[in-house]
């Protein structure tokens, strides 16, 4: 098939837009997620925007361009030939943390026809904005003449650690190892450390690719706020040797509720009802609910499930859980079980099963606190929307996101989980019941977490809002890649 360069019809003739941004976001929603907010954001200024990516994808987001078409945004997504099958790979790969790598392999075999795509568009765009993830983009780019950022999804802090760790090695001191390179001391312990960077052989080749890769770019774009992690985006600038945008909380880009309703896999026929959460939340009283959700990639055990239902159900809050269908479906046990934890909880527990409206859920006053994996956008989604969080990373970047929270930001509470996903010791609900309690209870220190979280919160509205940071950066970055001519180039 070949790539679609058709431009839908919006209110503004597209081709004529002096700047022209394309996004090429990794296949998973935890990254394609926050580009598309990118994308929403640019647009909504005026810049043209095309989304590139694999047909899988393109068919998930297609509620956000009818979205887009609907606000006349000159936003288009792109469709690139890829059947995951040549490799042996299933549909949904990148949904899945199996799949994860060898679906960033396979992904390099879109370098030929992303190259065709852009040589057919006639006129140079003004920039590519590629997820370090897809390092086959950065060459592409470079071969046609375009200037290119990489989008980095995780924290800036983590970032640092990343780059800092791939240069200088680590400072290992008896048990724990200490993060170089930091303008504050993070100690990590071994296990906690090695899964925070995924030492397998497959995943090293991987980072090796696109550290080799993010050298040829021009500067990064990063999903967080001057006022909360400044510090980390100049030393990560610094380490980089190029500026590092920061242009988020990008999950505040909308708050359009039809956009909102339909970010992630909202098409799947599993996901929830928005207006059907939102009621529920409705009827309860401010700052009341434990919200509980892991995010996309992270399937959680059904012996670990029932510690978190048991945990929530004798936290005593009212508390709304979000299932994964593929957790709910590997174990008869659990199908069982549910509804049984359901009756008993019924009134003050909402269980849902499948892909939940996570922003709605998040903005909605009656929610006090999140049980979180530490998935970077949803610990940036909890602190835009001043909620504290009960930390419980799995993976990768998420045990030093608990770091970020609990140790710099102070807006956590650790639940106690010591050692990576996959490993034997579960936490249990006595550890989840504790958590919550100290979080939401009363008493100085947990009311100055609170206090934090809802600053954090302000603060990330004032960086996006018209004079904000992060609103100034946007400007700065469509200035920067703008034609002088305003007319862009001939290729
Ligand atoms: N998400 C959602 N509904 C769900 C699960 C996840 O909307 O039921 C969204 C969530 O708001 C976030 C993204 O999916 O934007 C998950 O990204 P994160 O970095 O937190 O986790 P990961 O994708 O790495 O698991």
């Amino acid at each position: 098939m070949a790539p679609s360069t058709e431009t839908k019809d919006f209110n503004v003739a597209t081709s004529v837009l002096p700047t022209h941004f394309i996004l090429v976001p990794l296949v998973a929603q935890g990254h394609t997620i926050p580009m598309v907010d990118l994308a929403r954001l640019l647009a909504g200024r005026g810049a043209r925007v095309s989304v590139v990516t694999t047909p899988w994808n393109a068919a998930r987001l297609q509620g956000i361009a009818d979205s887009a078409r609907r606000a006349k945004l000159p936003l288009d997504i792109v469709e690139l030939p890829f059947a995951p099958a040549d490799d042996g790979l299933p549909p949904g790969c990148g949904d899945d943390i199996d799949t994860l790598v060898p679906m960033f392999q396979a992904l390099h075999r879109l370098a030929g026809p992303f190259e065709a795509y852009l040589r057919a568009l006639g006129r140079r765009p003004s920039c590519i904005i590629y997820d370090r993830a897809n390092a086959w983009t950065a060459g592409v780019a470079r071969s046609v003449g375009v200037p290119l950022l990489f989008f980095h999804g995780p924290s800036c802090f983590y970032s640092l650690c990343e780059l800092t760790v791939a240069t200088h090695g680590l400072v290992e001191e008896r048990e724990m190892c200490v993060m170089p390179g930091l303008p504050v001391r993070v100690e990590m312990t071994r296990a906690t450390c090695s899964s925070a960077f995924l030492n397998t052989p497959a995943w090293e080749a991987f980072q090796k690719n696109a550290m080799e890769a993010i050298r040829m770019a021009d500067g990064a774009v990063a999903n967080t706020f001057l006022d909360l992690e400044g510090q980390f985006v100049s030393c990560y600038e610094a380490a980089l040797g190029m500026p590092v945008w920061a242009l988020g909380p990008l999950c505040l880009s909308t708050r359009d509720e039809a956009a909102l309703a339909c970010r992630g896999d909202k098409d799947k026929p599993t996901a929830v009802d928005q207006s059907a959460v939102t009621e529920w939340l409705d009827a309860m009283c401010t700052g009341s609910v434990v919200y509980a959700s892991f995010g996309s990639l992270v399937r959680v055990l059904h012996e670990q499930l029932y510690e978190v239902g048991h945990g929530l159900e004798d936290s005593g809050r009212p508390f709304l859980w979000v299932v994964k269908e593929s957790e709910v479906a590997a174990s008869p046990e659990v199908l069982e079980w549910l509804p049984a934890l359901e009756a008993r909880t019924a009134g003050r527990g909402l269980v849902v099963r499948g892909w939940a409206p996570q922003l709605a859920i998040l903005s909605h006053r009656a929610v006090g606190a999140f049980v979180t994996h530490c998935g970077w956008n949803s610990l940036l989604e909890s602190v835009a929307h001043g909620v504290p969080v009960v930390t419980w990373p799995h993976l990768a970047d998420q045990f030093l996101n608990e770091r970020l929270a609990v140790d710099v930001l102070g807006v956590g509470v650790p639940v106690g989980a010591a050692v990576p996903d996959g490993e034997a010791v579960m936490v249990a609900r006595g550890d989840i019941a504790r958590a919550v309690s100290e979080l939401m209870g009363g008493g100085d220190v947990a009311e100055e977490r609170r206090r934090k979280a809802k600053e954090y919160g302000e603060r990330a509205r004032t960086a996006m809002a018209i004079g904000g940071s992060s609103y100034q950066n946007l400007t700065r970055l469509i200035q920067r890649f703008t034609p002088s001519d305003g007319n862009g180039k001939e290729q």
